[in-house]
């Protein structure tokens, strides 16, 4: 239709009017058996891993990444440039393709930025369900997160206020074994796993009993998946009942209380390990190593070591299975794990893609999405979703748009619910000429990793003729193996024809061998922060704060150095500064603290002001939705 109606005008359209392909026939498109198609309604099935298993000796599909430049807050279209690409091979081409995207969290979809599912007639659809619940994953996140807190917290308070002798009785109460998922921690100790506690030394009883956690040292905080900024900071234990014994004073009672936070689910380490794990096993390794704090001697203490890594994975395993659902033109979409990009790792799971790269086959292709700007989501999907994947992308498409270019050439602030000013509504040449550079730069990062990369510049009806030829050539002066305008927005798969044959022409040209890291992951710490500031960002180095230096020394010391780096920061530039645009000289990268995620496998530099729980804007996005309440419609979803 022209105008394109409402994302969730097209979507509700395509719903009623075409109709869904059953989720098992969207299955069947790329060989699901009914066996791995676990229906969860008529649009959304679970895929076992088993689907991969059993292809495991068959070759793997092209491997493209979608990224983007640093969007304005509207978002550059690159869900949209995803799902349209996927089309475009799919439905147009007639390649086996699957694209793989990220689950929306609550938080942007209810705060400024309305769904993830794509937009137009490039979209996945019910797009109701894709952004709200889906098939509950971000759910079981957040609940085994903060099963994890209760347990962290509950045991520093029994440990307050109980003598090791009391807390070793109530732990393994007489005459019971050790509980199996407790010998993890026995077998950590050096104790024998089968020894009856009865038997155990004094020295024992205390070590197994006592994790002696530093209430200064907690790493672990609270995760829920809504914009609420309050929860940032505040303190926990208040109650009457938290109360313990005073060892100063008898007779007198403290309040067991302590200082803590929220962060947003999607940017949860527990959110980060379903992303990163191979299977369940690895991700039962990856749970139990989750370190939530260091004891008052310095050691690391782990999710296994308060015996909650067995009923983390319980709460997660449907979870691992990625959800399968489609897009507006019937083709397979996989859907799973859904990390924030300037927070978080910024990729869909390892899973998705592997199962997805075997269903295409040798001649298919698995599009995958890497968040936010290429400068965080393709950074990380390289050196950390690729390294622990092992797979290897062939191309990436790089989304470029002329409003954001034209703001990165020193146009007015975008800003959501606000309308655009007449810079980005009619022809400047000149202004997008100047923000190019910042796609430019883009580009030469995303060749450091050898591969060939496609620019996609997503057409608004705005843009003109001139405005996507300069927008081109810029690309290609760049080193862009090709730069296309695409038009799937408006027309579907139909308009990303030509994207889809640059892609092929990208996949069909790279060099295998060409795919290559950014750092050595054994390098120190600090180096690969340094690395990844002057060569991604072009910083001229990093100064870290004093809190920072001190968590470098206890990573090293823990055992964690060796892990690859995830920087948390602005999507908006290329700086610390979101308001710097086009490409910043002669800045620093700042860390405020460093987080380790030893479980899910990285380091987790924290930079500039960026938080770690959003706020919602004065005009949520939340304004506009309501359900119909004759037809039970959702409206308003954006
Ligand atoms: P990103 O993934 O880069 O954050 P999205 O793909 O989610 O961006 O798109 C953000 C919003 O912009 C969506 O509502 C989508 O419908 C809209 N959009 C994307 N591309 C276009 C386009 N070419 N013309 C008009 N609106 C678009």
């Amino acid at each position: 239709k022209t105008p394109v109606p409402s994302d969730i005008e097209v979507s509700q359209q395509i719903v009623k009017e075409v109709g869904l392909l059953p989720i098992a026939e969207v299955g069947k498109q790329v060989g699901l058996t009914d066996d791995e198609v676990i229906q969860w309604g008529i649009a959304k099935a679970k895929v076992p891993l088993s689907a991969r298993e059993s292809r495991k000796d068959q070759p793997n599909g092209n491997y493209v990444v979608v990224t983007g430049i640093n969007p304005t807050p509207l978002g550059e279209g690159k869900s949209t440039t995803t799902i349209g690409l996927a089309q475009g091979l799919g439905a147009i081409l007639g390649k086996k393709t699957i694209a793989c995207i990220r689950q929306p969290s609550q938080g942007p979809t209810f705060g400024i930025k309305g769904g993830a599912a794509g937009g137009g007639y490039a979209q996945v659809v019910p797009m109701e369900e894709f952004n709200l619940h889906l098939t509950g994953d971000i759910h079981a996140v957040t609940a085994a997160n903060n099963l994890l807190a209760a347990a962290l917290e509950t045991r520093m308070f029994h440990e307050a206020s109980q003598s090791d002798e009391a807390l070793f009785r109530r732990l393994c109460p007489d005459g019971k074994d050790v509980s199996p998922v407790m010998k993890r921690r026995l077998k950590k100790l050096g104790i024998d796993p089968d020894k009856n506690p009865s038997d155990f030394t004094a020295e024992e009883k205390s070590a197994f009993a006592r994790l002696d956690i530093d209430p200064s040292a907690v790493t672990w905080q609270r995760v829920l998946d809504t914009c609420d900024r309050h929860l940032r900071c505040l303190t926990v234990g208040q109650g009457s009942k938290e109360t313990v014994k005073s060892k100063e004073k008898e007779g007198e009672r403290l309040q067991h209380d302590r200082q803590t936070g929220f962060d947003i689910t999607v940017a949860s380490e527990v959110m980060a390990v379903l992303a990163l794990s191979k299977d369940l096993a690895d991700m039962r390794e990856k749970l139990g190593a989750m370190v939530v704090g260091y004891s008052r001697a310095g050691t690391p203490v782990t999710a296994d070591d308060l015996g909650c890594g067995g009923a983390l994975t319980v709460l997660m395993k449907d979870a691992i299975m990625p959800t399968l659902m489609q897009t507006v033109e019937r083709t397979p979409v996989m859907v799973h794990a859904g990390p924030f990009a300037n927070i978080a790792t910024g990729n869909s799971s390892i899973v998705a893609d592997e199962i997805a790269l075997k269903l295409v086959g040798k001649d298919g292709y698995c599009v995958t999405e890497a968040g936010f700007g290429a400068d965080i989501g393709m950074e990380k999907f390289f050196n950390i979703k690729c390294r622990y994947s092992g797979l290897k992308p062939k191309a990436a498409v790089i989304v470029a748009t002329v409003r954001a270019l034209k703001m990165h050439g020193g146009g007015p602030p975008v800003s959501a619910g606000k309308p655009l000013q007449k810079e980005y509504t009619e022809e400047n040449v000149e202004l997008l000429a100047k923000g190019c550079c910042n796609l430019q730069k883009h580009i030469e990062n995303a060749k450091k990793f050898g591969v060939n990369v496609v620019v996609a510049v997503n057409k608004f009806k705005t843009d003109t003729d001139k405005e996507i030829e300069t927008v081109k050539e810029a690309s290609m002066a760049a080193g862009a193996f090709d730069a296309v305008l695409s038009n799937h927005w408006a027309e579907g798969g139909a308009g990303a024809e030509n994207l889809a044959k640059a892609v092929v022409a990208a996949c069909k040209a790279c060099d295998d061998e060409a795919f290559k890291f950014l750092y050595d992951v054994n390098k120190s710490i600090k180096e690969k922060v340094e690395i990844i500031s002057k060569e991604i960002y072009g910083a001229d180095g990093v100064d870290f704060s004093e809190l920072a230096n001190k968590q470098v020394m206890q990573y090293e010391k823990s055992g964690f150095g060796n892990l690859p780096i995830c920087i948390a920061k602005t999507q908006y530039s290329f700086s610390c500064d979101p308001s710097a645009k086009g490409v910043p000289t002669g800045h620093r990268i700042t860390v405020r603290e460093i987080r380790s995620c030893a479980g899910a496998g990285f380091l987790y530099p924290i930079c500039g002001d960026i938080m770690t729980i959003p706020g919602l804007p004065t005009r949520p996005g939340f304004y506009d939705v309501d359900v119909d309440l004759e037809t039970g419609d959702v409206l308003g979803l954006f």
